[in-house]
Parts: structure tokens; sequence; C-alpha cells
């Protein structure tokens, strides 16, 4: 259209519309909003305008965005648009809460103000005694996580040479582990994975797959029929809530053994365990540190039952040819390896994985194997974000062998010049995670790993000790100690309330009252919902689901200071908690009362409201019992899904 009015009455060449007019025009249009818009509407109706009053025009526009040009470059190069304070700027008044896009952006650094804004609520993560995840990283380990951030792990044609130093990390655990080595220098077999939850899963798949071929052809079913057979996973009631997701995930059937709180310190009774086995039994699990309280399973005696069941029940595995059977067996004898028993052991070794072994090499290990030194030991998984040091999303699977094993889960991936399995549950991830592990196993070697975890253990004891030499104003201990102490366990420090002293208060109350400075301890309740029978059960065979225990895991960070602090701080809360005589329990009974007494006072003029001790105190009770009226709501909203209270 403006082609056609413009070129026309004024005859000016088309070449001269496209190279100037038009992108005048559109320049024009675009940042002036439109000045000359009604102009050119006008000519466009006006057949007798006048040539010199549009270019007249065109030139006042142009010199009027010449002079705003260098107006904002000005501004620009003096940073005035954005160099202001984040307060002084117009994104201070942004909802951080979004359900939309922003239609514009900001400046990179209020970004990261917004963002700084978010972590600030959160608890402080150093003084966080409740998860085992590690919380600290080196500067150079951050740059390390930056590099690796930037990685496509799965992209073995772009990234061959980190695949490497990925298979070499595996090396390196694997031989902590003693698997065997693996024929013609290869690789040993494993990968890194999303925390142990992805490699437990792994595991179980792989055993799963494994054992459904075994049974197939044990009970000569079709490769149909046998998909109607629901297979079996043996653990103890302790086991961290990633064994929940593979029993729902992955359809398996939960067989669960209720270890003792009190004798045994969580710790599985290896009979009772390997008592639970049957044919459809894909795999015995043996968890190296449970979480609640550090104590390991006693692998050693489960691998022994196991081997009595396998050969009781003459569970070989099938080898087609009896001259093939001859084979392997040599090859057993000689490299001292490869399973042929069906019911193996899985060793969740999350936390326990970078602890046991340190241990043995300072003379304080196990009075047994845990690992692949056992022979019925097929897969072992373990956290590398928790007392392996490295960034969170670590984690390690490392399989005895391949063959009719890791091979079950394994896709082969080709790439230029070469392939390599994947043996992850998703594809595309960075890598940090074995980049990270990478630099703290070569940063600490065996030596730095040794001294940690003694350091780890010492502080883990004074704390022990600490605790349960606090006594009650009537003489008694205040806790009783519920970990397995010194050796045979992570440094973690469980214990509970002692019930001999009937407290009004219990030991997740301690946990919210000890949040006021700043300490996260965590509080249980010893029920767990059973995923076999959905029925809310006592975790513990000689404990109810009624009582509650508290953990303190002893990271890296926490320091012989630290927990000084930590020591303290929970004998001044005990003592606030005996000061709200009543407790919590007693709470609603007093704000009734409070309440009734408030309104009484306000009828009655001239009386001095209740500002004592006691009525300070009441009001912080106030806020934690909302505090837990909320979380108990929270709980029974969620009916349908997976309820557990395990944290990481
Ligand atoms: C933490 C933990 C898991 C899950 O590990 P993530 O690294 O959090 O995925 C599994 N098993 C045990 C025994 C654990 O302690």
């Amino acid at each position: 259209m403006i082609q056609y009015s413009i070129t026309r009455p004024l005859d000016i060449t088309q070449s001269t519309i496209d190279r100037v007019l038009k992108p005048l025009v559109r320049l024009v249009a675009a940042l002036t909003d439109c000045h000359l818009r009604p102009l050119i509407s006008n000519l466009m109706s006006d057949e007798t305008f006048d040539k010199d009053a549009i270019i007249t025009a065109l030139v006042e526009e142009t010199r009027k965005l010449r002079a705003m040009v260098s107006k904002l470059e000005e501004k620009i190069e003096h940073g005035e648009a954005f160099d202001t304070t984040f307060a002084a700027s117009k994104y201070a008044s942004r909802h951080l809460k979004r359900e939309e896009i922003p239609s514009d952006g900001m400046p990179a650094k209020h970004v990261v103000r917004l963002i700084n804004d978010v972590h600030l609520c959160d608890f402080n993560p150093l003084l966080n005694t409740s998860s085992y995840v590690n919380v600290t990283s080196e500067e150079e380990e951050q740059a390390v996580a930056l590099i690796g951030a930037q990685i496509n792990i799965a992209d073995a044609s772009v990234y061959p040479s980190s695949i490497e130093l990925h298979n070499s990390t595996v090396n390196m655990i694997a031989n902590l582990w003693h698997a065997p080595k693996p024929p013609n220098g290869q690789d040993y077999v494993g990968s890194g994975t999303v925390g142990s939850t992805e490699a437990c899963l792994l595991a179980g798949l792989a055993l799963k797959f494994r054992w459904r071929k075994w049974y197939a052809k044990r009970h000569n079913l079709t490769d149909h029929e046998i998909l109607a057979v629901r297979p079996n996973l043996v653990i103890s009631s302790a086991y961290q809530a990633a064994w929940e997701k593979l029993f729902r995930y992955f359809d398996v059937e939960a067989k669960i053994v209720k270890p003792n709180l009190l004798k045994d310190k969580m710790a599985v009774n290896a009979k009772n365990l390997v008592a639970q086995c049957d044919e459809k039994t894909i795999a015995v699990v043996g968890i190296l540190g449970n979480h609640y309280n550090g104590n390991y399973d006693p692998i050693w005696d489960i691998d022994k039952e196991l081997a009595l069941l396998n050969a009781e029940k003459g569970w070989q595995i099938v080898r087609f040819l009896e001259f093939m059977t001859l084979i392997v067996i040599v090859h057993v004898l000689l490299t001292q390896c490869h399973v042929a028993l069906q019911k193996g052991i899985h060793v969740d070794a999350a936390s326990g994985g970078f602890v046991a072994p340190f241990q043995e090499l300072s003379g304080k290990g196990t009075p047994g194997h845990y690992d692949f030194r056992l022979p019925n030991v097929l897969s072992i998984s373990s956290s590398g974000h928790k007392f392996g040091e490295s960034i969170c999303g670590t984690g390690w699977i490392v399989f005895r062998q391949r063959e009719d094993l890791a091979e079950h889960i394994a896709v082969t991936v080709t790439y230029l010049g070469g392939s390599s399995d994947s043996l992850t549950l998703n594809f595309s991830r960075p890598a940090s995670g074995p980049y990270v592990q990478y630099y703290k196993l070569m940063r600490l070697g065996k030596e730095g790993y040794m001294t940690k975890v003694e350091n780890q253990m010492k502080v883990a004891a004074y704390l022990r000790n600490f605790i349960s030499n606090l006594t009650h104003p009537n003489g008694q201990k205040r806790f009783q100690i519920l970990d397995g102490g010194d050796t045979c366990c992570l440094p973690v420090v469980s214990a509970r309330l002692n019930p001999d002293l009937g407290l009004h208060y219990d030991d997740k109350d301690l946990q919210h009252a000890l949040s006021e400075s700043h300490w996260y301890v965590s509080g249980y309740s010893l029920g767990f919902e059973n995923p076999a029978t959905f029925e809310f059960e006592d975790i513990f065979s000689d404990i109810d689901q009624a009582s509650t225990m508290f953990r303190i895991v002893v990271k890296s960070n926490l320091s012989q200071g630290l927990a000084e602090n930590l020591a303290h701080k929970i004998k001044e809360t005990l003592a606030v908690l005996d000061d709200l005589d009543e407790g919590y329990e007693g709470v609603k009974q007093k704000i009734a009362a409070m309440k009734a007494k408030a309104a009484v006072l306000s009828e009655i003029p001239n009386v001095h409201k209740p500002t004592d001790k006691r009525f300070k105190a009441l009001a912080k009770t106030v806020l934690f019992s909302k505090h837990m009226e909320r979380k108990k709501k929270e709980r029974s909203n969620i009916s349908g899904s997976i309820v557990s209270q395990a944290t990481c």
C-alpha cells in the first residue's frame, strides 16, 4: 500500500524504495510507534499531497531517531539502564512464585538475587544433621562441577574422553569393593547414576531379568507365561524409600524382615532374612549402613546363609551344556569369581560404600567381608554424594560381571569409531557427578578418606558420649543410645529420650524445639507402611510404631567445634522442654485455658494480663503445635502415594 501510494505520484524508483524508504519507514514505525502512521494514511487517502512535506517529515523523524539512538547508546555505555541496586530496580517487586513466564527478561545479577532470596529461606544445610548428602565443596571442585555441567555424559561420540574418565572412576570404585577383574583388561562393569536410588533400581532390574530367564527355564515357561509370575525381593524393614520405588515401579513383591532395635541395633538377622527366600526371589538385599542408625547388616553372614540355601535347594544357574558347565567351573576356579548360584545379594551401600572400606584399611573393619570378596554378592550400589564426598546427584552401581547380569539392562550405543554400554535409566545427563567424584578420589586418596572417616567416627563418639551422660533432674539418664557404636557402623548417633522418664514430649518435639537454635536433627516415628500389605506397621520387631527416635549424621562438615555447640544446644533445649511441664501434649488444654482466662480478664478491668515466663514459653509451644498439626494434615492428604518419612 505504502509502496503504491508513494511511488506513483512522486515517481520514486523501486530501488530507492527498497534501499532507503522501506527500511526507514520500518525503523521509524518500530521505534516511534508510528508517528508517521497518521501522516502516511493521510497521504494514502489524499491524492494531492506534497512531496516536499513527506521528505521534510522523514528528515525530521530521522533526526529525532538519531538523537534517540545516540542517547540510548550513551546510556548503555554508562551502564545507566542496568546499573542500579536490586531494591531500586523494577524487579524488586516482581513476584517469586509464578504461574507464567514473565513477558520481559531481567538483568542476570538480579535473577541471581531472586534465586538467592529463595534459597535464603531454606534451612542452613551446614547445620542439617538429618541428611547424608554432602554439602561442602572446594573452590576447585566447583570449577570441575561447572565443566561437567556442560558435558552430556550420555553422548559417547562427542565426549569419548569424558566417558573414559567416567569408566576410570567406575574402575577405582569397583576395585575398592574388590570386584573380580574383568577379562582382557576390560573396564569393570558399572555406571555412574543419579544417587543410590537409580543404582538400586538398575540392580533390581538386572536381577529381575536374570531371575526371569532362570525361572522360565526351570519351569518350562514361554516368554509370555513368565510375565504372569511376580518375583520378590527380600530386605530388612529398615530399608530406604528407594526400594519402595522398585517395588512399585517394577512390580516386585516386598518380602520384609523386621530387625530388632534394642538387641541387634537394627542389624538384620541373616538367618531370618535368607529364610524368606523362595524360587521367586530375585535377590536378598543387605544394607551397609541403614539410614536410621547407620548400623551394618551382616553381609558376611547373609552370604554364608545364602550359600547353604543355594546348595540345599540346588538353585544353580541352569547351563544348557554339561560341557559348558565344566568349562565354567574351571573358569570359576581359575578366576575365583564368576557366580554360578542363582540367589545372590545386592549390597545397598549407599552410605557404607565409602566408609566400610576405609574403616577396614585403618584396622577397624567389619568381622567379615561385605563386598565382592563374598561369592554371592552380585551387585553393589552407593551414593557418591554421601560419604563419597561428591556433588549431589552422584551415585554408583557396580556389577560382578556383565554376563547374565549387567547385560540384561545394557543398551549398546554405537558412535563414530566404537560402541559403549549404557546401563542407566535415562540417557542425557551432566558429567558433574563423575567429574567431581574423580576429583575427590584423586584429591583425597585412600589416606585422605581414611583419616576423614576416622575423624567423623571420633566426632560421633564425642556426641554419643555427651548425650549418653546427660541426666534428668531426677537422676535418670536422659537418653537411650540406639546406634551400633564405634565399629561396624556409619558415623551416626541415634538415640531416643529415655522412655522410663515418662516425658510429655518426644524425639520429634525435640527436633522442632532444637530447630530454634538453627540445628536440624531428624526425629522419626518407628512405623512404616508395609508395601506388601499396605498396612501401617512397626518397623522393628521389639518397639511399637508410636515410639520415636532421632539421628545425627556426622557428615564431614560437622567439625568437633560444631558438634560441641550442638551438644550444648540439645542440653539447653531439654531444659526448656522440661520447663513446659505438661509439654506438647498439653498444649491444646493450655490454649483453651488461656483463651478462657483472657476472656475473663477482658471483662474485668485493671487486671494485669499474664506476662510471666510460662506465658512466653506457651506462646512458643503454640507455634510448634500448629506446625505439627500442619504436618499431620499434609500426611493425611497424600493417601494413595508412598508415605515415607525417610530423608536421604
Ligand atoms: C540414601 C540411601 C538410599 C538412596 O540414596 P540416594 O542417593 O538418595 O538416591 C538408598 N539406600 C540407603 C541405605 C540410603 O541410605
